[in-house]
């Protein structure tokens, strides 16, 4: 195993509550340590750049039936952007869904590490993880849709917590999943009958239960079972003017689920469940009374699910919100319901800078970044491919540190969107730490990954270096500088090793899959109720639904 020192580089690494500090990181046998003998070790020289950890993305689909079809249904997306094959790397294709290999290699070369796919039918787990294990150069995760799944909902509405633990436990052990996701909680089964719930307390068609008592039941067992992320909630209502008040009950109605100060709820890509209004030309921003309750309150993280002006391909377990999407594109389009577990849709979008809609857009999700306080509550994604693709994050890194980049991009929106925007009344510009914390520390915060998003003795070797000097580049007036930073790591050290540099990749590694396993020893009946069931519910086998691990390339089991 390699030895690395790594010198003299600005060191921004949050967990540790090191600021800028210009020192020495060394590495050794895949892991940060103490120190090393400098003597046979490998010296990067980085001074005059700055060192984080490898970033952590919590929310990016990447991976699974939904992102394929939507790859099939848009060849455009792959002529447009051709990666070709190297003496190292494989080729591939794709701008806003790329293909497996590609999302691995483009994550690395802007020193990424960690990235988790978060909506996986436990249905197509196994095609899931088939993709995940062809995804190189990064660990993954994948969080299961059970926000509507239906033995959740029955165990929920007979108010029966522990079955329903032991149930949610199995069904991330059969799938190898890693966190509680919900989707527009209860509008999915509803969808299938061609409806939608709208508000939190509107009951689900055939099973007398509402979003409110899925989201409370499943944030119960998520504490029940210690997993290490809360529960990842894609709210109802999303898409819809006037929806930031559906967000702000969702947040409250858990408020009393904490108890010790720790989020027990995260609320993804904010900024789609931050739209005031009645309809689309009454259109605005939420931003400012989620950021306000987000300030008052500590058991809600967010991410923030920001809008790029390109062309992109949305895609979400929300059928009724992607047919509605679809009525307003008149776009080509896929609907499907998976079964008993969940929908989903995929639409082709484009965001433009003089739609009013779209440009408010754009300045909700920055709004939201900037108006929530702690950096520590609210992260930075697209919701990848949802707002844009994941490429897109360094242009997303100026706008927060640079009030000039905002206000260059604000130039060119829609006037009626520069009007109503929040961003010219808002000076905060984020520091080299504050994006830091919101792009790995925070994110492998929220995760529950003790072992990433730091550069603590003991953590995983996951550096980026990126060439930028902060003590000559003011990020505020060069933005496009530090752009280029972010956008090509000078450095990528994944587990110890030097895997991209200078944009180019350099070692192709395999990444790790983490899933929960919890103790299962309560949990037989549960699965004797669930194989009676399988005959009469799915398509597919018992035996087959459960994935076995050596199914996976390299299997990291979380126990808890
Ligand atoms: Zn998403």
């Amino acid at each position: 195993m390699t030895t690395l020192v790594i010198k003299n580089g600005f060191v921004y690494d949050p967990l540790n509550k090191i600021d800028g500090e210009k020192m020495d990181v060394t590495v050794s046998d895949g892991k940060i340590v103490e120190k090393v003998h400098e003597r046979g070790a490998e010296i990067i020289d980085a001074s005059g750049m700055v060192v984080m950890p490898g970033g952590v993305d919590i929310h990016c689909h990447v991976a699974g039936a939904e992102v394929n079809t939507g790859r099939l249904l848009r060849p455009e997306d792959h002529l447009k952007d051709v990666e070709a094959k190297t003496a190292l790397t494989r080729s591939g294709v794709g701008y806003s869904i790329p293909s497996t290999f590609t999302t691995g290699y483009r994550y690395a070369r802007m020193g990424y590490t960690t990235i988790m796919n978060p909506s996986m039918p436990p249905l197509e787990a196994r095609h899931t993880h088939e993709e995940l294990d062809d995804t190189p150069m990064v660990d993954k995760a994948s969080y299961p849709l059970l926000g509507d799944w239906w033995f959740v909902l029955e165990y929920l509405r007979d108010g029966n917590i522990k079955d329903c633990a032991a149930h949610v436990a199995w069904i991330m052990k059969a799938t190898k999943g890693y966190a509680i996701k919900i989707v527009n909680p209860g509008g999915l089964e509803a969808w299938g009958f061609g409806r939608n719930v709208r508000s939190i307390n509107d009951p689900v068609p055939n099973f007398g239960i509402t979003p409110r008592e899925i989201i409370r039941g499943l944030c119960k067992v998520n504490k029940l079972l210690n997993l290490p992320h809360t529960i990842h909630v894609h709210t109802n209502n999303l898409g819809i003017p006037g929806n930031y008040v559906t967000a702000l009950e969702t947040m409250k109605c858990v408020e009393d689920l904490a108890n010790d100060g720790k989020p027990v709820i995260h609320i993804t890509h904010c900024q789609f469940s931050a739209f005031k209004g009645s309809d689309w030309r009454t259109f605005g921003s939420g931003a400012q009374e989620i950021a306000d309750y987000v300030n008052k309150h500590n058991h809600v993280t967010l991410d923030m699910g920001q809008i790029i002006f390109t062309d992109t391909t949305t895609m979400t377990a929300d059928g009724p919100f992607q047919y509605g999407l679809y009525q307003l594109t008149g776009n080509k389009w896929v609907n499907h319901d998976v079964e008993t577990e969940t929908s989903s849709g995929i639409v082709p979008f484009r965001y433009r800078r003089k739609s009013a809609v779209n440009a408010t857009q754009w300045s909700i999700g920055l709004e939201l970044a900037l108006l929530v306080e702690d950096p520590w509550r609210i992260y930075m994604t697209t919701d990848h491919p949802n707002g844009g693709p994941f490429t897109a994050y360094p242009k997303i890194i100026t706008w927060l540190m640079s009030r000039k980049a905002r206000d260059e991009t604000m130039k060119r929106i829609s006037r009626r969107a520069k009007r109503n925007s929040l961003l010219p009344s808002i000076d905060r510009e984020y520091s080299f730490f504050e994006i830091a914390t919101v792009t790995r520390a925070g994110q492998a915060k929220a995760l529950g990954l003790t072992w990433k998003g730091h550069l603590g003795v003991g953590a995983d070797a996951d550096v980026a270096i990126y060439e930028v000097d902060p003590e000559q580049v003011d990020p505020s007036k060069k933005y496009k500088t530090v752009r280029r930073a972010f956008k090509s790591a000078a450095y990528t050290i994944k587990d110890g090793e030097i895997v991209a540099r200078d944009d180019k990749i350099v070692k192709p590694v395999h990444g790790k899959t983490f899933w929960v396993n919890t103790d299962l020893s309560s949990t037989f009946e549960v699965a004797e109720d669930m194989k009676r069931r399988f005959r009469e519910y799915w398509t597919v086998e018992y035996e087959n639904y459960m994935i076995p691990e050596d199914y996976l390339h390299a299997s990291t089991p979380i126990s808890v």
